[in-house]
């Protein structure tokens, strides 16, 4: 279907750009200068736009089309659901719901039992933190100050980056510094210097707000617009033990890291805990139709077996979304995308990241797991400099006109394909990394 501008003139991306200028309010922008992207149409990697411009995706958009664009078979459920009911009540049951929620809690492990459906990541967190709340008759949420939440009154307060400043009207929340050994908070020189003193310093916090009045820690799993900031080996474990000595319940958001990014299911699963509750979003369906939600652990369920649930969303479990859900789900199964993941993003991603980065000492440091990978850009690799933010549109731009659609936050590159991308999709992408990089190796001083 095309939706026509005039008559049946060619559409071209100025149409489009003028369009959107006129009319469409942007997240997280002044809108003046605005000049976005167009994008008419994509499928498995690629994207296109109007002018004949073809794009090799490493963004996932949001690092949520894990699946790649237009896979056939969530297109296929997707329109024999419209077929069937294309909406209905949270409060009925539904059979798209509910093969949804079970292959979730299937994936989940032991001693998972529901799933309540969200509209996507940050109302996830919100009713996640509601649910400790209750659960628990405390007030406090720790989170940490490397993380993004999402945008609803909770889960922005409880976000640690500059987006929470303009937005902190819920109460009761309380940050800390989660470990980040190259940018270390602690002085650390050492992994395990880092994961030590970052577990004292949470153990403190906790002491001095009363381990009686936190709820929750929330973090996530793998801190993913932070920077993809992989915990040092027993971190995890340590915030587990801390939360379990107090009585605190541990909600890892996996909005971003989980349904295959890392290679594996859920991130979590890196470092061998289980959590208290599990919010997800974006992959789980790759965003096809909004989607996140609550993984509860049977506790947790079974208290709200006899005590009402204040919390409610008029399209909690939308049909539409569902049905995207259990497609994808089983598509990723039956088509090895977790898999495919590990292998590409370990064996082919990683080594070829590390490679431009022995070349390019613009890249300062290189992290990450599977398909969820990061560079950092500095122009000097002893202070640590971080590339402007000018010449970070620059090297954007410069990306974007070879070819490869980049994700850029602050002096990084995320590089977060869609979990389907193949060796050779890699192989290209890496060649477009190190010609760019290539042209700004003036930057470094
Ligand atoms: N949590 C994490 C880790 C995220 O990365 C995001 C979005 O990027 C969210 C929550 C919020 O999700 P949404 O934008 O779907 O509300």
């Amino acid at each position: 279907m095309k939706l026509a501008l005039q008559n049946d003139m060619a559409i071209t991306n100025d149409d489009v750009r003028q369009l959107d200028r006129s009319y469409v309010f942007h997240s997280w922008s002044m809108q003046g200068n605005l000049n976005p992207m167009v994008i008419a149409g994509a499928k498995g990697c690629e994207l296109w736009d109007y002018d004949g411009n073809t794009y090799l995706d490493f963004s996932s958009q949001l690092v949520n089309v894990n699946i790649g664009y237009q896979h056939p078979r969530v297109l296929a459920a997707m329109k024999a659901q419209l077929d069937e009911l294309v909406t209905i009540a949270p409060a009925t049951a539904n059979l798209a719901r509910g093969e949804a929620a079970k292959r979730i809690v299937e994936l989940a492990p032991k001693g998972f039992s529901k799933v309540f459906f969200t509209n996507a990541g940050a109302d996830a967190n919100e009713n996640a933190i509601r649910m400790a709340r209750m659960f628990t008759g405390r007030d406090k949420v720790f989170s940490a100050y490397r993380s993004y939440h999402g945008n609803t009154g909770s889960a922005i307060a409880a976000t640690g980056d500059w987006r929470r400043v303009p937005n902190e009207y819920s109460r009761g929340h309380v940050h800390f510094f989660n470990p980040y050994l190259y940018r270390s908070e602690f002085n650390a020189t050492t992994e395990e210097e880092e994961c030590a003193r970052a577990l004292a310093h949470l153990r403190r916090m906790i002491e001095v707000e009363g381990p009686n009045a936190i709820a929750a820690i929330l973090l996530e799993s793998i801190p993913g617009t932070a920077g993809i900031l992989v915990p040092p080996k027993g971190y995890m474990q340590g915030v587990r033990e801390l939360a379990t000595e107090f009585g605190i319940m541990l909600i890892l958001d996996e909005v971003m890291a989980g349904f295959g990014r890392t290679g594996k299911w859920f991130a979590f699963e890196h470092d061998g805990i289980v959590p208290d509750l599990i919010t997800f979003a974006k992959g789980v369906n790759a965003g096809y139709v909004p989607a996140g939600g609550v993984l509860i652990s049977e506790p947790i369920a079974r208290y709200f077996d006899d005590h009402f649930f204040a919390g409610g969303l008029t399209y909690s479990g939308h049909p539409l979304a569902m049905a995207a859900i259990v497609a994808t789900l089983d598509a990723m199964k039956e088509e090895k995308v977790v898999e495919n993941a590990a292998a590409i993003g370990d064996g082919v991603l990683r080594p070829g990241l590390e490679a431009l980065a022995e070349k390019h000492p613009l890249i300062g440091h290189v992290r990450g797991v599977g398909l969820f990978q990061a560079m950092e850009l500095v122009t000097s690799r002893e202070k640590k400099t971080p590339v402007t933010a000018a010449d970070m549109a620059k090297i954007k731009t410069a990306l974007v006109n070879a070819g490869l659609l980049p994700f850029v936050v602050e002096n990084r590159i995320h590089v977060v394909p869609p979990c389907t991308v193949s060796a050779e999709q890699v192989q290209q992408g890496l060649a477009i990394f190190d010609r760019v990089l290539g042209e700004f190796a003036g930057l470094v001083g």
